[in-house]
């Protein structure tokens, strides 16, 4: 069923009242008969516990119903013993001790009571033993000291009446308020069918261990004497295992049948005084109560701080991997950029080959390795004759194509390591690396035979073009003084008549000057 439509009808303003009303009879019934000792002491009360975990579970404007159904079961319970005057007396200080300890509980927490927080617990278990009971038993002890004139010492009273009210609350309370305030407590207390063995199993060790312990009159030659320990095991176990709910409901069980085992006059708390023995199980009822009820809501809150752990981690980890990826392909993205970036910078955009600031820069880099391992090489400075006319007589587009063919036509002619660049408007760059093992009139005599393959469509016709080439060898000059060799060289091949290759005279380091030896 669903836990809030549960909730709902348990809730019920009809019906809620009225069953707090029959469980507090119930309790103050159970408290006479199955809790008190032959002297009167009661050594457990558990109709509070009702109206405590009742008023746990809901808000202050929804406390009077409850209120008066507990006066009236009061009054039913405690008629014939006491008069109804005396029965409302008690029922006001009942309630005034509930009151008491709910309004604290709810001013300190401002929140809902949650069993599954140990400061909760805490919280639960000083107000209640530390304050609202010894506030009631006040009330309690005088109403037997000076109503009923009992003869016995007025703390005598305070004290029985302090306790017993204390033990049935802390006993009772967490379960109970678990019950009224779980729509689902039926899963929590009957789990999955393979955990209900386990659970059958650690009721049955709880309660073999409670006959076990409380079965026997220490006087009998039968008694065992165990340990009253044994009894703690089970509900332990169904602690840790089950959570809260289930370890106070078997918690409240073993501790009603110690206090009904004493109560019969059995067990190992019996004693000389009737007054020690209620005190003994009290005593051992409280402490074993709250450690269960400790044991639980910390393994709860543990599991509960692991689970948000391992949630975070997992999170993490996949914010990781997410981030991970991101900055992969960031770094793809901007090494294609640099890449990009790169060849922009190299290049010239009309031919596509390397432009004139890269020449220089692998010029200049040959020549600082040819310093070094004195291995020549040359360049070649070519120049498209005639080029304005062409501008002049067919356009700059014609231009334009007349230096893509040109490229192509030549780049078909060089090596792998060779260099090709576009040096200025119409003049092109070629560094021969190796220089030595080239024949550079062939190489000359075959770029001028490239550009007199070049082909222009003008018309039906087309239209051909030739180039003037300066040639310049290295001898240990600066890459700077050899391509001004190489443009003396061509300014002759210009001033001779144009479509031939001039060499420049070889340089010394640090001289300049060209040279008309061979020609083409
Ligand atoms: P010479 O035989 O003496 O070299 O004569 P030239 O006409 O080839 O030389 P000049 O230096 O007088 O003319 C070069 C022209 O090249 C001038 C300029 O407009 C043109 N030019 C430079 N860059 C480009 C270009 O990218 N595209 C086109 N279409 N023309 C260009
Ligand atoms: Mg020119
Ligand atoms: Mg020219």
């Amino acid at each position: 069923m669903n836990e809030r439509l549960a909730m709902h009808r348990l809730h019920h303003p009809a019906f809620f009242p009225f069953l707090i009303g029959l469980l507090y009879y119930l309790g103050a019934f159970v408290g006479v008969h199955f809790a008190a000792l032959e002297s009167g002491i009661v050594i457990l009360w558990p109709p509070n516990a009702v109206l405590l975990a009742a008023l746990l579970s809901r808000p202050p404007r929804d406390w009077w119903p409850f209120l008066v159904v507990v006066l009236v079961a009061e009054v039913v319970a405690d008629v014939p013993a006491f008069t109804v005057a005396q029965a409302l007396l008690f029922g006001s200080i009942n309630i005034a001790e509930c009151v008491l300890a709910a309004s604290l509980l709810r001013y300190c927490l401002k929140a809902d009571m949650d069993w599954h927080e140990p400061k909760d617990l805490s919280l639960f278990l000083v107000t209640v033993f530390f304050i609202a009971s010894p506030a009631a038993a006040l009330g309690g002890a005088s109403v037997y000291a000076f109503v009923l004139e009992r003869d016995a010492p007025f703390l005598t009273f305070w004290r029985l009446w302090w306790v017993g009210d204390a033990t049935g609350l802390i006993i009772l309370t967490p379960f109970l308020h678990m019950v009224f305030n779980t729509g689902s407590w039926r899963r929590h207390l009957l789990p999955a069918s393979s955990r209900i063995l386990e659970l059958l199993a650690a009721w049955g060790i709880a309660m073999l261990a409670c006959y076990a312990v409380f079965f026997w009159d220490l006087h009998s030659e039968s008694y065992l004497a165990l340990t009253p320990l044994a009894v703690v095991a089970a509900p332990v176990w169904v602690a840790i295992r089950f959570g809260p709910l289930a370890g106070s409901f078997l918690t409240a069980a073993v501790a009603l049948y110690v206090a009904f085992g004493t109560a019969r006059g059995y067990g190992p708390f019996i004693n000389e005084s009737a007054e020690h023995s209620a005190l003994l199980t009290q005593e051992f009822a409280v402490l074993f109560t709250a450690m269960v009820l400790y044991i639980a809501s910390f393994v709860h809150q543990n599991r509960r701080k692991s689970f948000m752990l391992r949630k975070a981690l997992a999170e993490v980890k996949e914010l990781n991997q997410v981030l991970e990826e991101r900055v992969q392909l960031r770094t793809q993205e901007l090494n294609d950029a640099n890449d990009k970036l790169r060849l922009l910078a190299s290049t010239d955009e009309l031919t596509g080959i390397y432009n004139r600031r890269h020449m220089r820069w692998l010029g200049e880099d040959l020549a600082k390795r040819s310093a070094r391992n004195l291995r020549p090489f040359s360049v070649f400075l070519l120049d498209i004759d005639y080029f304005k006319s062409i501008n002049d007589k067919y356009g700059h587009a014609m231009g334009d194509l007349c230096l893509q063919t040109f490229v192509s036509e030549v780049s078909g002619s060089l090596r792998a390591v060779d260099y090709f660049g576009r040096w200025g408007g119409e003049e092109f760059l070629i560094i021969v690396p190796d220089s030595d093992c080239v024949d550079l009139m062939r190489f000359g005599a075959r770029l001028l035979e490239c550009a007199r393959n070049v082909r222009l469509p003008v018309g039906e016709d087309s239209v051909s073009i030739t180039i003037s080439i300066g040639v310049a060898e290295w001898s240990g000059n600066s890459f700077e003084d050899l391509v001004s060799v190489a443009d003396n060289a061509l300014y002759r091949a210009k001033g001779e008549g144009r479509d031939r290759v001039r060499f420049g005279a070889q340089l010394r380091r640090g001289e300049g000057g060209d040279s008309a030896l061979p020609s083409v």
